[in-house]
């Protein structure tokens, strides 16, 4: 570069290298750095060159720079300032070199420094290294707890001073087998504690091997006081809980085999009975863990606190207890259960707040529902889903085959498909009437499954499964055909048309075939397609770009769409602008606490003025009392569908129904 008097510099020559290192087009001479370079990395540049022009003495300094594929190259520059006779600098040079390899090794080597630190610094074991004289260089906190010799005091001092007289001899030989670069055996040893008192170590001497050479010796230490200690401790620990101090799962399962093999169990029965405590993550979460392990706390206490015979208590994990009831009937079970849930209806106290918590309780029998501990937990542990699917807060006793294959997707594949061969499936009817009028208008049709085998199944139930499995399009198929011959039926028989609405999961709406299926039904049974009504939920309209075209080949088709739950899923207001929807469902959920919730109310009014002003008919489901109804009237309503009126129904006493009206 060349220099002018105001430390100002310009490119004169640049060879290959440097021109790439530096990023350099071909006309770089006669410019300055910032005439070739970001503005950064110029200023850096320029302050550099114009130190060694200044100080006219030789200047090194590191650059990154980034290269086309991405990665850095790290360059060491030295800058050395030429002058003239008269001491002027006239010009600067700089030699770059590639720095990037050996600055990497050099971090590598710190890195594995490091490392190696680390297992010597948090090691359990004291480690106190020595030279090859038997001087103590350093102590690692675990050797300092265990002499309690502060570093200070012990190092520059020897080792074999501190060693108990009487073991000095024996430490001696196998310090010098170490010296000659053979790792010890571990030898039984007394170190002599700071405070005078002797301490029993195992001891196992390692040799530092450094280019192949003996270059001093770790002096490995385990207090042996300690070990008796942990011993009892991690004994203890296996088997209860840290926490609440009540035996833990594995004291159970090895408990309760043991307990089953035994005489008054075999000739009695045995409750297991399985509690998990509901929205429990909610009071972590919540409040924190702090508060949380307390409450467990307070709940292990009150599940101990029930006088009965010989019933134990143990914490499964988490949540989660296990309560066991020698020699229990089913009655007395169930009554044991009851009482735990009455016992939950008293808060909990901790820090002047109080907690409510509630129980769902699982059980299973001993030898009916399972003949070891495990299996008896895993139906236990079965029933207690079944609690939390059905609303939680509640007892259930487990129920045989039906429990695990509602858990288990592949066998219930087997049974779905034999259900519909078998004929198991039916259509339930529920009317939807006209509020103002109390006429019936409508019908929604709702899947029932009558197993031969595990009797009433809910679609609540089956239906995810169902999808997951992709059963749900051939039943979904059977479900169309089915209500469109209904239609067709009733219209027939009755002389007057009602519409049928028919549910369809998301799964269903993404099938190619579904459109097809839906047109060839209304033309097999020829009837009007405006009677059908198809249900999809707003989750189903998510990706709005496949649904929409889905959407309006059905409104081609001619029926009628409607959006189920309305309120709890993705409530986009611009799809219900986008989407060609005639009829908006409000959720039950809404309807439910319609008097007692204003939230709800509003929701519920909401969705009836929203209805109206985008010309879309609106029903109320789940209607369940006179006082809704009359809600859902004056806030304007119009159709309405719920207990109140009628529940679903088979197609015969839907039919007698409409006679006698
Ligand atoms: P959904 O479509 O929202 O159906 C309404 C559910 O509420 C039905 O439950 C119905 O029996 C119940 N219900 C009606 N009135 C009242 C009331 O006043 N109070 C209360 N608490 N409940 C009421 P169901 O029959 O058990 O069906 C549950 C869900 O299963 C349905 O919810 C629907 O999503 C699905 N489903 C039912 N049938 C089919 C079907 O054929 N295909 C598909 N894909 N899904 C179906
Ligand atoms: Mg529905
Ligand atoms: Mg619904």
């Amino acid at each position: 570069m060349k220099a002018d008097e105001k430390y100002g510099f310009t490119y004169l020559f640049a060879n290959e290298p440097a021109m790439n290192h530096a990023k350099l087009s071909e006309q770089y001479i006669g410019k300055t750095f910032d005439e070739v370079m970001p503005a950064k990395e110029a200023k850096i540049l320029h302050l550099n060159y114009k130190k060694a022009a200044m100080h006219k003495e030789t200047m090194v300094f590191t650059d990154e720079v980034d290269l086309a594929d991405g990665s850095k190259l790290i360059g060491e520059s030295i800058l050395t300032p030429v002058m003239d006779e008269e001491g002027i600098v006239k010009y600067v040079v700089s030699v770059t070199r590639d720095i990037t390899v050996s600055l990497l090794e050099k971090n590598q080597l710190i890195e594995s420094e490091q490392r190696a630190r680390s297992i010597v610094d948090h090691n359990l074991d004291g480690v106190i290294t020595l030279d090859m004289s038997g001087k103590i260089i350093d102590l690692n906190p675990a050797a300092r707890m265990i002499t309690g010799y502060s570093n200070q005091q012990f190092i520059s001092a020897y080792i074999s001073d501190y060693i108990y007289e009487e073991d000095d001899c024996h430490f001696q030989q196998v310090l010098s087998k170490t010296k000659s670069g053979i790792a010890s055996e571990t030898i039984d040893c007394r170190f002599v504690h700071q405070k005078g008192e002797v301490v029993d170590v195992h001891l196992k001497m390692l040799p530092i091997i450094i280019n192949q050479k003996v270059s001093g010796i770790y002096a490995i230490i385990r207090d042996l006081s300690q070990l008796t200690k942990n011993a009892e401790i991690i004994a203890n620990m296996s088997f209860y809980d840290q926490l609440t101090g009540l035996p833990n799962r594995r004291a159970l399962l090895s408990g309760l085999d043991k307990h089953l093999e035994t005489d008054t169990a075999k000739k009695s029965d045995t409750a297991l009975l399985y509690i998990d405590l509901d929205r429990f993550k909610y009071i972590n979460d919540s409040f924190g863990h702090l508060v949380g392990d307390e409450i467990l706390k307070k709940v292990a206490e009150r599940l101990c606190q029930f006088e009965y015979r010989d019933y134990s208590v143990y914490r499964q994990g988490g949540d989660e207890f296990i309560l066991l009831l020698p020699n229990t009937s089913k009655k007395d079970a169930n009554k044991f259960a009851q009482k735990i849930l009455d016992s939950f209806k008293k808060s909990f106290y901790f820090d002047s707040s109080e907690y409510y918590i509630t129980p769902s309780i699982g059980i299973s029998l001993y030898p009916a529902d399972g003949k070891d501990a495990e299996s008896l937990i895993k139906a236990a542990d079965e029933a207690l889903f079944r609690v939390k699917e059905k609303g939680k807060a509640h007892f259930q006793f487990y129920q045989g085959r039906i429990d695990t294959i509602h858990r288990n997707v592949v066998e219930l594949e087997t049974h779905l498909r034999k259900a519909l061969e078998n004929e198991e499936l039916t259509l339930y009817y529920q009317p939807q009437l006209e509020l103002a009028t109390n006429e019936i208008v409508s019908f929604e049709a709702l899947l029932r499954w009558h197993s031969k085998e595990f009797g009433f199944i809910s679609p609540a139930e089956f239906i995810p499964l169902a999808e997951d499995t992709g059963l749900i399009l051939p039943i979904g198929q059977w479900v169309i055909d089915t209500a469109c011959s209904q239609i067709k039926q009733w219209s027939e028989q009755f002389n007057r048309e009602f519409r049928i609405a028919v549910n369809i999961s998301p799964r269903q709406f993404q099938d190619q075939n579904l459109v097809d299926t839906i047109r060839h039904a209304i033309n097999k049974y020829n009837i009007a397609p405006d009677l059908l009504e198809v249900e999809i939920t707003e989750g189903t309209m998510q990706d709005t770009a496949a649904a929409i075209p889905i959407l309006k080949k059905m409104k081609k088709l001619g029926i009628m769409v409607s959006v189920d739950d309305f309120g709890t899923g993705y409530s986009s207001l611009s799809y219900l602008k986008q989407f060609p929807i005639d009829v908006l469902k409000i959720d039950q959920s809404f309807v439910k606490d319609v008097m007692t919730n204003n939230k709800d109310a509003a929701i519920t009014t909401t969705i009836i003025h929203l209805a109206k002003s985008l010309g879309m008919d609106v029903i109320a489901e789940g209607v369940e009392s006179k006082e809704q109804a009359q809600f859902l009237l004056e806030a304007d309503c119009a159709y309405v569908q719920g207990y109140y009126y009628y529940r679903p129904l088979p197609a015969n006493e839907i039919e007698n129904i409409m006679m006698n009206r």
